[in-house]
């Protein structure tokens, strides 16, 4: 089936189309349209005016357009779910609960419609306040750049649109190459719950080339990215000064005290660490584990992912499908190795077939093999040995990354000294770093991103404060 790309509402086709394959048996899964530079530049003219259109949007009717996304989004999630499993290779579990929590992201974008954007200043609260009384109100910033990653073709672009919609911004969608029949149905989505036509554009083509095109322009008001750091980085350097936010990746880490529930550290760290074939931002790739549970965590990992069902992820029974590319399979092959020859030791998993890559459990890894401090976007984990927490958190900051960590205790003084001495975005106590709600401020600090999102917390990004003053002259 051919797709056309989104222009101002309108759908259209081009001359250059690319094949989207299945990442599984390597199927095509549709071919899609290319934006051409004319594409881009009519986007970037279109997007500019619709401004003033959704900007106009009175509150009621951004939370009532959010609300039939939501519907919609219900009635199509068969869709949805079948073609994030063509596209990106997960199951077709993992694509449901996509699905559902791109429903929850805009049902917290809609409530998000209707809370006031500013407060009252205390003007007096400094002598040269005194006299004056005033506030702040959030107005929208404009123009939306949102670029989105494979691996959650469809929430982690609703995290960035659903919240522009609610405070009234158009927007430009550019997909990841492996993923844009998602993005177009969810521009489709958002045009048929009613938003500004000309508000809408979703342009699938090479990041290198038009995200960047778009990413520089002067119409574009806010670049909100979700990808590697290594584009991520780039963005910074290209765009000059316009707001922006970036979700980047990690090697994200857990740590397991003794006083820990074994099993269900061991359940949830097998299930961090394979979930989408371990191609998750904070997929559970370390974890630091103190000497008498080492172990027994470790037998009940390797059991735990011995019994995980490898293959098509459109099979309701699948629990890990397969990896993105051959590339990725190769590299990982290559790290293992590296991690192996330096002392590492694989205690299950390691093999492929084709892009199915096994669920790998590897021990004592030195912290310096590039497995340990790269992301390694595999389903596997490193498990090494520490001796106390102290030891522990030492390592899980030794790290260019810091987006989310985990630790296992029933120890609510180890748990605080984690939250205050772990320098990530979120401390999860007894799960996984890999847990996100769609509600919790989630973003990363150090190479791991700036800014967070979650509809509440986009809004910063998306808007600018406008201070009112007023001076009463009369008054005491
Ligand atoms: P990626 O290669 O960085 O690509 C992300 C997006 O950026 C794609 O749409 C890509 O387009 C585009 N792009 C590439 N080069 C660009 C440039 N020079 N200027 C503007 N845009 C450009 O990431 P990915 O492989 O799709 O996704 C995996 C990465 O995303 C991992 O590092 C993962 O940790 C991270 N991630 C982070 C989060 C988070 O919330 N922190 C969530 C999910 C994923 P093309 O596809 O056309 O190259």
């Amino acid at each position: 089936m051919d797709y056309p790309l989104i222009l101002g509402g309108k759908e259209i086709h081009t001359d250059e189309k690319f094949d989207v394959k299945s990442p599984y048996d390597g199927k095509i899964v549709g071919r899609v349209s290319i934006a051409n530079d004319e594409i881009v530049n009519r986007a970037l003219k279109i997007t500019h005016f619709a401004f003033e259109e959704s900007k106009s949007l009175y509150a009621h009717h951004r939370e009532n357009i959010l609300l039939r996304a939501r519907q919609l989004l219900t009635e199509r999630a068969d869709d949805f779910a079948r073609i994030i499993v063509s596209e990106v290779g997960k199951t077709i579990r993992e694509a449901r609960s996509e699905v559902n929590r791109a429903r929850e992201t805009l049902a917290l974008s809609a409530a998000l419609s209707r809370e006031p954007l500013g407060e009252v200043i205390s003007f007096d609260s400094a002598p040269n306040g005194i006299h004056k009384w005033g506030f702040y109100q959030r107005f929208p910033s404009g123009p939306v750049l949102a670029i989105t990653p494979f691996n959650f073709p469809l929430n982690l672009a609703m995290h960035k649109i659903a919240p522009a919609i609610a405070v009234g911004n158009p927007f430009i969608l550019k997909p990841a190459s492996q993923t844009p029949i998602t993005g177009f149905m969810l521009g489709k989505l958002i045009l048929d719950a009613g938003y500004p036509a000309d508000a809408v554009s979703v342009l699938p083509g090479s990041g290198e080339k038009i995200g960047k095109v778009l990413a520089k322009d002067d119409r574009i008001k806010v670049v909100t990215f979700t990808g590697s750091a290594k584009v991520g980085k780039k963005l910074v350097s290209d765009i000059g000064i316009k707001q922006i936010a970036l979700e980047l990746g990690s090697n994200s880490a857990a740590i397991v005290l003794s006083d820990a529930d074994i099993f269900w550290s061991a359940d949830r760290i097998a299930k961090g660490a394979t979930a989408l074939a371990g191609q998750v931002c904070i997929s559970t790739q370390r974890v630091y584990a103190e000497e008498p549970i080492f172990d027994s965590l470790v037998e009940h990992i390797v059991s735990t992912m011995r019994q995980m069902k490898l293959g098509n992820p459109m099979d309701e029974i699948t629990d890990v499908g397969p990896m993105r590319s051959a590339e990725d399979v190769h590299r990982i092959e290559q790290w293992l190795d590296d991690a192996v020859a330096n002392g590492g030791e694989i205690v299950c998993g390691g093999k492929h077939n084709g892009n199915l890559f096994e669920p790998t459990v590897i021990v004592n890894v030195p912290q310096d093999a590039r497995i340990v401090h790269d992301e390694a976007f595999a389903p596997i984990v490193i498990i090494n040995k520490i001796t106390d927490i102290t030891e522990a958190i030492e390592m899980v900051n030794d790290s260019v990354y810091g987006l989310n960590a985990g630790i296992f205790t029933r120890d609510i003084v180890a748990a605080r000294k984690a939250f205050e001495e772990i320098n990530v975005g979120s401390v999860v106590v007894n799960d996984v770093p890999t847990f996100r709600a769609d509600i919790m401020p989630y973003g990363g600090v150090k190479d791991s991103g700036l800014g967070r999102e979650g509809p509440r917390y986009a809004l910063e990004h998306m808007t600018y404060h406008k201070t009112f003053v007023a001076h009463h002259p009369d008054s005491d």
